[in-house]
């Protein structure tokens, strides 16, 4: 094989070249021209699963639409995909449209998971890293996303393959909003979430504390099932923001069971959400700022 400068453009072999190096360079490219037209991407993550982590985004996802953004959600857990029952859209098919595969539309949101890609809900994949990291990548250059103003990205639950591959092809990612919940187990794997964001130098937006509390509907009291606060007491040790707290509330998991999500109707969860939406916001614009002075 020839010398190669990975100077593809200029290259007398362009189109015929077999070097894996343009190959690469290709999925780079593609990538970019794809994601280039989305604005803010941020990663939803958990230590561990159950603890509310593909509520949380898909509730994110609603608000930040709700607030008049156009909105993309990625289900990047390939072998684990919720994303698309909790939107109401788990029955749907992909479809290839003249610019790529098309996005499913939830009521407005643009959404890719490998549940359109599975015969039936209940299939199981059982696919290596490097399977997954194709799928991932194919979700970010071969999806017709068109303009976004967000895309929320809901990872696996732990620390396994799929947030890396993600890190490796965006880089310009706003950052991770981690979910816990307050018990002790949780916590500690949310530490882990913290520390693998740390490494993989991402920006880390702060840390959610879901399921903290259950509000008495007959007295109003707050009843702490899994104690409370541990989230915060993580943020704070750990040094990354707290981005806010959400109470159990009985009308989550019967919503999300029938592809609603709770910002769309009057619930408690609703209105801490709300807040934690805020925070993060914030923290969007904070990383933004801190970019935009490190390239001065
Ligand atoms: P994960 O993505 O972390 O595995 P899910 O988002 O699938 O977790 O949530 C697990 C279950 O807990 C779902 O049935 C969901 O509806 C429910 N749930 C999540 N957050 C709350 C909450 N704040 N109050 C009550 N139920 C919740």
């Amino acid at each position: 094989m020839e010398e190669c400068d990975a100077n593809c453009e200029s290259c007398a072999t362009k189109g015929t070249c077999t070097d894996p190096r343009n190959e690469m360079d290709a999925m780079a490219r593609a990538v970019s021209a794809r994601m280039g037209r989305v604005k803010h991407k941020i990663m939803v993550a958990s230590g561990k699963g159950g603890v509310g982590k593909s509520t949380v985004a898909v509730n994110l996802a609603r608000s930040l639409q709700a607030r008049g953004y156009r909105v993309g959600v990625m289900d990047a857990d390939i072998t684990g995909p919720s994303t698309a029952k909790l939107l109401g859209v788990e029955g749907e098919r992909l479809s290839a449209g003249p610019g790529g595969i098309e996005p499913v539309d939830s009521k407005g949101l643009k959404v890719i998971s490998m549940a359109f890609a599975l015969s039936d809900s209940g299939s199981a994949i059982v696919w290596r890293g490097p399977m997954k990291m194709a799928a991932i990548r194919q979700f970010l250059s071969d999806v017709s996303w068109g303009d976004l103003d967000y895309l929320i990205i809901d990872l696996p639950p732990g620390t396994s393959d799929e947030p890396l591959s993600v890190v490796n092809l965006l880089a310009d990612l706003n950052g991770v909003v981690i979910v816990t919940t307050p018990q002790e187990v949780a916590l500690l794997d949310s530490r882990k979430a913290v520390n693998m964001a740390k490494s993989m130098k991402v920006p880390i937006l702060g840390i959610v504390e879901n399921m903290s509390g259950l509000v008495c509907p007959h007295c109003g009291e707050v009843i702490e099932i899994f104690k409370i606060g541990g989230g915060k007491r993580a943020a704070q040790e750990l040094g990354v923001p707290f981005l806010g707290a959400i109470p159990i509330d009985p009308e989550v998991a019967p919503l999300g069971d029938d592809g609603v999500a709770f910002v769309e109707r009057r619930t408690a969860a609703a209105e801490s959400f709300e807040k934690v939406v805020e925070r993060i916001l914030e923290e969007v614009e904070e990383v933004e700022e801190t970019r935009k002075a490190t390239l001065r």
